[in-house]
């Protein structure tokens, strides 16, 4: 019996843990397979294996019951996923439903989530681009948060390696702002996006359109082939998966190269309840999982454990995995966990016409979006009454003018020979939030879900500097699109609440200080060494970039760190008998 338990036991013994299997942990899963570690990633939800599980991937528009409308039933009973731009019905299926997967707003909070493996990453928008020291000396220097524990010197290698092997198109635009990476061709700008580019250049000191930076092979390099991915096609359906791997997701990328290595184990169905502390270790050692069908209860070991749960969920693990050593959960001395959540505040738009260059239109579909203008205000000096800035999304297009009367062969005819209508401008402000201890995630001592898990409690408001930045941005973007001659011009800041941004940060910063901070640069626990957090949550503050090229770089960057410590460890118990002299070198 008891060779059965160490049998069992065994068998769920890994090297290393990766919790989830979205963006940060298909990353953590591929550089802990490569470097030789055998490597449990435990996925809360379904498996989606890419291409095959993409249903609706090649369906015609005529093929969906409804047409790509969200039914009203389902809509209602999805009120908040139902918020997001992305659910329609070609890629609802990739979306939690609200229903299954309760949590407490304390305040108001659309917290999007796709529980699946691959997380996010078949839902994302794809925009990636680099942070810059403006951003990681923004807490010190305007005297917020905490000061990152590291610079952009220490992460721009990493940014490098992700680039390379995710595939980002873009340009060099040599910007100090917004540092350039390894790119594939960028995607151009059609004729007005580059007529305001030009404008802006003209008109406004360090103010930028460039051609946004997304994860798409424009035109892949021998490593993309290597993964089984070609060339985007511009289909522009990214959110159904893609079956020619044209943008990055774990599922197309990281998750079967790590599989090729034959080191990895993934696990649906598995979702993580807490990670075990060992009090006579001091340390963790493995994680405690509840199976999402049968409910059972399973342990698993590993040295050491990456959390990549998305940035609210990682805290919640934590903040559940408590024990007389850590009673407010894991690495919790501080008593911050869980505190300094932030976000971005997509909660303004813009849009106009534009009379001009009617000569041309656009031709194909741009998968990167457009342009992106990036953060121009208090970036050298503090200009404003509001601290910090947001970047803004700008595109331009064409709609036909159609006319939809007649039916058969006349609409047909009518639609065949529809002539574009006029040009049409757009711009979404993406401001930074400042994390605050008053906005926070903890867990609900009352209600739990069905796996018996706490629920997580989300108390995350916007505040006054939010306010004033949303104005200033009406204001420059409406000051910007008059100089350049648009006209009917409509600002839109009905609003939305904080979440529906979809890029929740912080809750596990890093820091320098144990007591002010959870994690240290290396993204690992400062009171439990063998646990590293790479996802949203250890964001010490969120600048203006979409955050997810970050925590790539962050997990990569982590992964190196733990396996060089680990093998500092072997070698040093393997030499410490053989070799003084090596053992000597040993730090
Ligand atoms: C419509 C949309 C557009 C977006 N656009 C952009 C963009 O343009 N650029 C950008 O940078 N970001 C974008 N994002 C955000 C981006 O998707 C996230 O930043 C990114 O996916 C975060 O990676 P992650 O690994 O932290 O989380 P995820 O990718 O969400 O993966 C987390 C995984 O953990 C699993 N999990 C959670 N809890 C548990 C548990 N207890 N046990 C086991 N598994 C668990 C989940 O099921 C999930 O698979 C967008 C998101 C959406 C939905």
């Amino acid at each position: 019996m008891s060779n059965i338990n160490i049998d069992s036991i065994k068998e769920r013994t890994f090297d290393a843990i990766v919790i989830g299997s979205g963006i940060s942990g298909g990353w953590s899963a591929k550089e802990l397979t490569e470097k030789g570690l055998k490597t449990l990633v435990l996925e809360r939800g379904k498996d989606v294996k890419h291409v095959v599980d993409y249903p609706t991937t090649n369906m015609y528009p005529y093929e969906f019951e409804h047409r790509g409308e969200v039914p009203l039933a389902i809509q209602e009973a999805a009120p908040i996923v139902n918020r997001c731009y992305a659910f329609r019905e070609d890629a609802m299926h990739f979306f939690v439903k609200d229903n299954e997967h309760p949590y407490v707003q304390e305040k108001p909070f659309d917290w999007i989530r796709g529980y699946q493996v691959g997380g996010k990453s078949l839902l994302w928008a794809r925009q990636t681009q680099r942070w810059s020291d403006y951003d990681f000396e923004g807490p010190a220097r305007d005297g917020f948060a905490v000061d990152w524990p590291i610079r952009y010197k220490d992460l721009a290698p990493w940014y490098s390696y992700v680039e390379k092997f995710a595939g980002i198109s873009g340009n060099r635009d040599g910007l100090k702002e917004l540092p350039d990476g390894e790119f594939l061709p960028a995607y151009p700008l059609n004729a007005v996006e580059d007529y305001f580019k030009g404008v802006l250049q003209k008109k406004y000191r360090g103010r930028h359109v460039i051609s946004a930076r997304c994860a798409h092979l424009s035109k892949p390099n021998p490593i993309h082939i290597e993964q089984g991915r070609v060339q985007c096609q511009n289909r522009v359906l990214c959110q159904r998966g893609c079956p020619f791997g044209g943008y990055f997701s774990s599922n197309a990328s990281t998750l079967p190269w790590a599989q090729k290595t034959g080191n990895l184990t993934l696990r649906p169905f598995s979702v993580a309840h807490s990670i075990i502390y060992d009090e006579e270790k001091g340390k963790a050692i493995g994680v405690k999982v509840i199976d999402a069908n049968t409910k059972e209860e399973i342990d698993y070991f590993a040295k050491i454990i990456f959390v990549n749960a998305a940035a609210l969920n990682t805290n919640l693990i934590l903040l559940n995995s408590t024990s007389n050593r850590f009673p407010n959960g894991l690495g919790n001395d501080s008593g911050l966990l869980g505190k300094y959540v932030a976000f971005h505040n997509y909660s303004a738009r813009i849009s106009a016409e534009y009379d001009g260059m009617k000569e041309y239109k656009t031709d194909g579909r741009n998968p990167a979006g457009g342009g992106y203008i990036p953060r121009f205000r208090n970036v050298h000096k503090q200009e404003t009454d509001f601290i910090r800035g947001y970047a803004a999304g700008f595109s331009a297009y064409r709609s036909p003018n159609r006319d939809m009367s007649g039916l058969g062969v006349d609409l047909k005819e009518q639609l065949l020979n529809a002539k574009p209508g006029p040009w049409r401008v757009g711009s979404h402000m993406m401001a930074e939030t400042i994390p605050k201890e008053s906005n926070y995630v903890a867990l609900d001592s009352d209600k739990k879900d069905a796996w018996g898990i706490p629920l997580l409690k989300i108390a995350v408001d916007y505040d006054e500097n939010d306010a004033k930045m949303k104005a200033d941005y009406i204001e420059q973007m409406t000051e910007m699109f008059t100089t350049a001659g648009f006209t009917n011009i409509q600002a839109n800041t009905a609003g939305q609440a904080p979440g529906l941004d979809i890029h929740e940060m912080g809750g596990v910063r890093m820091g320098r200080d144990p007591k002010t901070s959870l994690l240290n640069k290396w993204n690992q626990l400062h009171h439990c060494k063998n646990v590293f957090v790479t996802d949203g949550a250890c964001m010490t503050s969120t600048s203006t970039q979409n955050p997810s090229l970050t925590y790539m770089a962050f997990s990569a960057r982590a992964v190196d760190f733990a396996v060089n410590e680990m093998k500092k460890i072997t070698c040093k118990k393997i030499c410490w008998g053989t070799s003084p002299y090596i053992a000597a070198l040993l730090p």
